[in-house]
């Protein structure tokens, strides 16, 4: 599993990793934890939670990225597990209620195709529990965990919900506003709005990070997404 730590003494780590990733942030004894994955992956996700020392009660703050059934499914789980605060964006407030979050479109033909059928499937598939939050993000929303200190920023376009977690301004998590899975390109195969996410790139580049760690595949670093972003300007 894939570690980084800050000069503020936050250490990251990756949970989960394949289908989707989930991270959880830790300074001092605080334990954050961001995404769950599916709901098929939660066996494995909490083991590797456990593996680092960390008891799935002792987490105190769940964020969620965005609410695609693939970063989200286990949320109800582990707020009934730890009673942990579930922060998400303000977008996210009515899908959360019902349990169902529409899928992104495509942004090729063929994952057009697998989007229009994600539709038709829609939330027998592709839900999750409903489940209550207890921040809802909007502009930006910071807090300090330890020493450390998180600030989340919206950063939509993939979905309107898509936020990032900004650790120590070094580090981001940001979800599926990009993608870390092919060589020339961090553009995720689905998304609702490509203009926006490209926007929130900006945003992103904004800050002092280095590193932006995504929900699929491997971390980006700053240069590949200057690079990524001057090229759809
Ligand atoms: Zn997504």
């Amino acid at each position: 599993m894939r570690i980084w730590n800050t000069t503020n003494g936050s250490t990251i780590i990756q949970v989960l990793k394949g289908r989707s990733n989930s991270y959880i942030i830790v300074n001092e004894r605080s334990a954050t934890l961001i995404d769950t994955g599916k709901k098929s992956a939660f066996k494995q996700l909490s083991r590797n939670i456990q593996s680092n020392n960390i008891n799935l009660k002792d987490i105190s703050t769940l964020i969620l990225t965005h609410t695609h059934y693939d970063h989200c499914q286990s949320a109800k789980q582990i707020k009934c597990i730890s009673n942990c605060s579930i922060i998400v964006s303000h977008s996210a407030a009515k899908s959360i209620k019902t349990g169902y979050s529409k899928l992104p479109k495509g942004t090729t033909l063929p994952t057009k195709i697998i989007s229009g059928l994600g539709e038709i499937i829609g939330k027998q598939k592709f839900g999750y529990d409903p489940f209550e939050p207890d921040t809802l993000v909007k502009g930006v929303y910071e807090f300090s965990i330890g020493r450390g200190k998180i600030s989340i920023i919206e950063t939509s376009g993939h979905s309107p919900d898509s936020i990032s977690i900004i650790v120590d301004n070094e580090i981001a998590i940001v979800g599926d506003a990009m993608f870390g899975i092919f060589r020339n390109s961090i553009c995720p195969p689905f998304s609702d709005d490509i203009p926006q996410m490209v926007e929130s790139w900006g945003k992103l580049l904004q800050t002092n990070c280095k590193l932006f760690l995504p929900g699929h595949g491997k971390e980006i670093n700053r240069d590949r997404l200057e690079k990524q972003y001057f090229r759809h300007q």
